[in-house]
């Protein structure tokens, strides 16, 4: 199994080569952002707990995330599927070591860490570009976009020590163009043992 956490800030690209990723590799690609948006485009309870959080660019609370995370990967998780790819997710320690516990008892725990480096700029440049035709509310709003990138520093950036100091982080380019930035993750992904 070949579980993998894209890691980087809002707008670093991770979306887009989860994606990519997902296809040659042929792993289940899980976006709690994604799931987020889903669940409050149907309406459902889920996505009315959680709207608050995206709409001001907080955290929806770990409980509530690690629970569809979980409830996600168990509903989808095929045996064709060579792994996971966790895009967005996790984003605190509590979500880090709840990955682990969830990932060590079905005997498949991540086996890297690739993070996209992308600096404050460039991504706040390409989140509002990226809002001009995805519609997304949180994506058009540079205060808010500035208030996510503030969340992650403070939130999620402590999760690069967690993981380094299980020897799993690894860091690339993230500012490349897209087929350049997918190389660079492809060699990454070749070089792990499955
Ligand atoms: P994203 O599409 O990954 O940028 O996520 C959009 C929004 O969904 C975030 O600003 C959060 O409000 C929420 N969200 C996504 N993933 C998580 C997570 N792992 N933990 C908490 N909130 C999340």
């Amino acid at each position: 199994m070949t579980n993998i956490v894209l890691f980087g800030p809002p707008g670093s690209g991770k979306g887009t080569q989860a994606a990519r990723l997902r296809d040659k590799y042929a792993l289940l690609h899980v976006s709690t952002g994604d799931i987020f948006r889903a669940e409050i485009k149907n309406n459902t309870p889920l996505g009315a707990e959680a709207k608050g959080y995206l709409d001001t660019g907080r955290l929806v609370p770990d409980e509530l995330t690690i629970r569809i995370l979980e409830d996600f990967v168990n509903r989808n998780f095929r045996p064709e599927h060579k792994g996971i790819i966790f895009d967005g997710f996790p984003r605190t320690i509590a979500q880090a070591e709840a990955l682990d516990g969830m990932l060590t008892a079905k005997n498949m725990p991540v086996k890297k860490v690739l993070a996209l480096n992308v600096d404050d700029d460039e991504v706040t440049k390409r989140i509002i570009h990226r809002g001009k035709s995805s519609g997304r509310s949180d994506d058009t709003d540079e205060t808010m976009v500035r208030k996510r990138l503030q969340v992650y520093k403070d939130q999620t950036e402590p999760l690069r020590g967690f993981y380094q100091s299980q020897g799993k982080f690894t860091s690339l380019d993230g500012e490349g163009s897209i087929d350049g930035v997918f190389e660079l993750l492809c060699e990454e992904m070749d070089g792990i043992a499955v």
